[in-house]
């Protein structure tokens, strides 16, 4: 290859047919050639505008029983939040125009789909419109093995109770091999795949995410891309994909690849890795977000000429990245934020959860997913 990349596999890339070998290749181009293409999709799909959502995370316990090597954010012994208190933080929410309230928190022993049924009819009861994006695969899989009930029949009672959408987290790679060591006790690759499937049959949209950069290899990556790819083919039901580059503080796998002098993701890793993705996914899954939280603001800034045309949330409280040595805050203004994408040459947004306009969410006419996923 001349450093260029091959006319065969952009054409493949613009009718959303891009292979394997094709993600392989594309490791090996030099960024700013692989960055351009992946800014020439993005601008196909998104044109100038970069969005975000105006939201609030919402952590209700660290408590868990889970036994995941990379992270930091569980203990044994945290509090639980009582619903007023979650009520709280909704109602702070809603005074700082938040349109969307994300809750995800630890697996409790104890408690089963009630618990997390309670939390979602208490919010809808005082905010009928507030979108609520919470729960886990993960989370949806403990409730329903707690409670004895199906995983369909979970999510069923779930939307009824009034959940809009769910963060495909808890993806980490999607490879059996990566999971037995970084987090045996969760959900195998099959049952993400099943959980968030069956979500999308039940008309709750999802994200899905990739944490990346510990102990998987690029050739899962790729493949973990890929799946997230033939999901959507299926369900439309993804609304974007969330690369997560790995925080290797203050966990095991990341403590062990220290030691042996292995370090986090690079910059250009990140980048290059969001490029991949936006030509992996092309004409399967729109939105490919950064994170601020992760990667920095000016990184994440970067990133928008990279593929990258949401930057998520900007959540008010964030714990978990904190816990593994994220150290860009917990919270960014609209004001900074759009200072950011006008910085990259880009016009700001706001969007709801579902990439509708904020303000379509109280004209009662909210932009439906292009998937036909009902809301
Ligand atoms: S990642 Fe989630 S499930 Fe795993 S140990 Fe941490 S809090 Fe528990």
């Amino acid at each position: 290859m001349d450093g260029k990349i091959p006319e065969d596999l952009k054409e493949r890339a613009y009718q959303g047919k891009s292979t394997k070998e094709d993600g392989l290749l594309l490791l090996g181009v030099p960024p700013f050639e692989l960055f351009r293409f992946a800014d020439e999709l993005r601008s196909l799909i998104a044109g100038d505008t970069v969005t975000y959502v105006v939201n609030r995370n919402i952590n209700f316990t660290s408590r868990c029983v889970g036994t995941c090597g990379f992270c930091a954010f569980r203990t044994n012994t945290g509090r639980v939040l009582s619903l007023e208190e979650i009520m709280g933080k909704v109602r702070e929410a809603k005074q700082a125009k938040a349109t969307e309230i994300c809750i995800q928190g630890g697996l409790l022993p104890d408690v089963g789909l009630n618990f997390y049924l309670g939390i979602v009819e208490t919010i809808k009861a005082e905010f009928p419109e507030m979108h609520i994006h919470s729960f886990s695969p993960m989370e949806v899989y403990h409730a329903a093995r707690t409670s004895g009930v199906t995983v369909k029949e979970a999510l069923l009672r779930l939307k009824r109770s009034g959940l809009d959408s769910m963060p495909g987290t808890a993806a980490e790679i999607l490879s059996d091999r990566v999971r037995e060591i970084i987090c045996p006790a969760k959900l195998r690759t099959s049952e993400w795949i099943e959980v968030v499937s069956q979500a999308h049959a039940t008309g709750i949209p999802t994200t899905a995410t990739m944490m990346y950069g510990h102990i998987e290899t690029l050739e899962e990556r790729i493949d973990h891309m890929l799946i997230i790819r033939e999901i959507q083919k299926k369900t439309g039901g993804i609304t974007e994909f969330v690369p997560l580059p790995f925080m290797p503080y203050n966990n095991p796998v990341g403590e062990k690849m220290m030691k042996e002098s292995r370090y986090a993701t690079t910059g250009l890793e990140d980048l290059k890795n969001y490029a991949i993705s936006r030509i992996l996914l092309h004409g399967h899954v729109d939105n490919i977000q950064a994170s601020w939280v992760k990667l920095g603001k000016k990184l994440a800034q970067f990133a928008l000429h990279c593929g990258v045309n949401d930057l998520g949330g900007t959540l008010m409280e964030e714990s978990i990245s904190r816990s593994a040595g994220a150290s860009n805050g917990e919270e960014i203004s609209v004001e900074e934020l759009e200072w950011m994408i006008h910085g990259a040459g880009r016009v700001p947004k706001e969007r709801t959860t579902l990439y509708g306009r904020a303000s379509e969410l109280f004209s009662g006419n909210p932009k439906k997913p292009r998937c036909g996923v009902s809301e």
